[in-house]
């Protein structure tokens, strides 16, 4: 066999790297994680899906079961509970009311033998005993001496009526006698989660551009022209800028140099409408390790985001429309595209 020099050859069939085997023959790609597939394992993939969800309904159902038994013994022990609770409410009331009749009852005959006593004084205050007076009449028997002392007795006596008092009883409450029983406690917010509440599971997540650079011919920008809504863009490794630009901005060869740009670079730069600013809102740069990055370009909100899905380290930076107008185009350079 020999070699025919003038053979006219195709050029090899380069697809982005299978997620699977990794072998550059990948030609789906997942709408739900953006991962690309070759032929082959585009079902290994789906089977993978399918055995995660079928250990989810093994495990919701055990979750079930398990609940079931667990619901009615928290049930039993609420109840107990209660029961403990309320039998300690009935006691507190019975030694109360024990506690009330029986001052009641002491209340009462300290009040009665008080004014037994006082009712007794009446007939020895104001009784008066002349005999005495009268035989001294009888006999003429008496001097001035013993009238001027008959006459301080008498004087004695009324005196003596005349400090009737009522008030010699007084109530007085001693606050401490009985304590109040109060319940106390706290009501645990609970929020029904209602499955169909949840915005994640009805709106559908929006397609991931990936880009991975296969070759030279592979270009970076994003042909189209961002303009409204959300978009995201996935990367893997080789990155050294992502951002973006004005439409309306001449894309220089050199990232750094295109007017309008917003975006992080390397040395923990930031360049805001191609300032580069170090650190600016604490950004740390570490794109040498070539982590999967994940930018999110907000054209409603004017903001875009830069998400490092292995630190899950996201930055954000407010894109100012007066100095980069939209349309906007992605402004993300590979390592390969600025040193060939
Ligand atoms: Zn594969
Ligand atoms: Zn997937």
């Amino acid at each position: 066999m020999t070699t025919n020099s003038n053979v006219w050859a195709f050029p090899e069939a380069l697809c982005p790297d299978c997620s699977t085997c990794n072998k550059p023959i990948g030609v789906y790609q997942c709408i739900g994680c953006g991962k690309i597939f070759c032929s082959r394992d585009t079902a290994g993939h789906r089977q993978l899906l399918r055995s995660e969800l079928h250990e989810l309904i093994h495990e919701s159902e055990q979750w079930n079961n398990y609940w079931h038994e667990e619901a009615r013994r928290r049930q039993k022990v609420l109840k107990t509970k209660q029961e403990n609770i309320y039998q300690q409410i009935d006691d507190w009331e019975l030694q109360a009311i024990a506690k009330i009749k029986q001052a009641s009852a002491e209340a009462r005959e300290n009040t009665r033998r008080l004014f037994e006593h006082h009712y007794n004084l009446l007939p020895k205050w104001t009784l008066l005993d002349v005999s005495a007076l009268r035989r001294a009449m009888e006999t003429d028997g008496f001097l001035e001496t013993h009238l001027s002392k008959w006459k301080i007795q008498l004087q004695r006596l009324k005196g003596k009526i005349n400090t009737f008092i009522t008030d010699f009883i007084r109530l007085r409450m001693v606050d401490s006698f009985l304590s109040k029983l109060v319940i106390d406690g706290e009501y645990t917010a609970y929020e029904a989660i209602e499955p169909n509440e949840d915005p994640d599971t009805e709106v559908l997540v929006p397609p991931v551009h990936l880009m991975v650079p296969i070759d030279g011919d592979f270009t970076p920008y994003n042909d189209g022209e961002l303009k409204t809504g959300i978009h995201h863009f996935r990367y893997k490794s080789k990155c050294i800028f992502f951002g973006v630009a004005s439409k309306k901005a001449n894309i220089d060869k050199d990232p750094w140099n295109t007017p309008s740009t917003y975006g992080w670079t390397g040395d923990d730069l930031v360049y805001l409408n191609a300032n580069p600013i170090q650190g600016y809102d604490g950004y740390r740069s570490n794109l040498e390790l070539g982590d999967t990055y994940l930018l999110t370009v907000d054209c409603d909100h004017k903001v875009i985001r830069l998400t490092n899905e292995r630190t899950n380290e996201a930055h954000v930076l407010d894109v100012d429309p007066t100095k980069c107008p939209l349309p906007w185009q992605l402004n993300v350079r590979f390592l390969d595209h600025v040193q060939p």
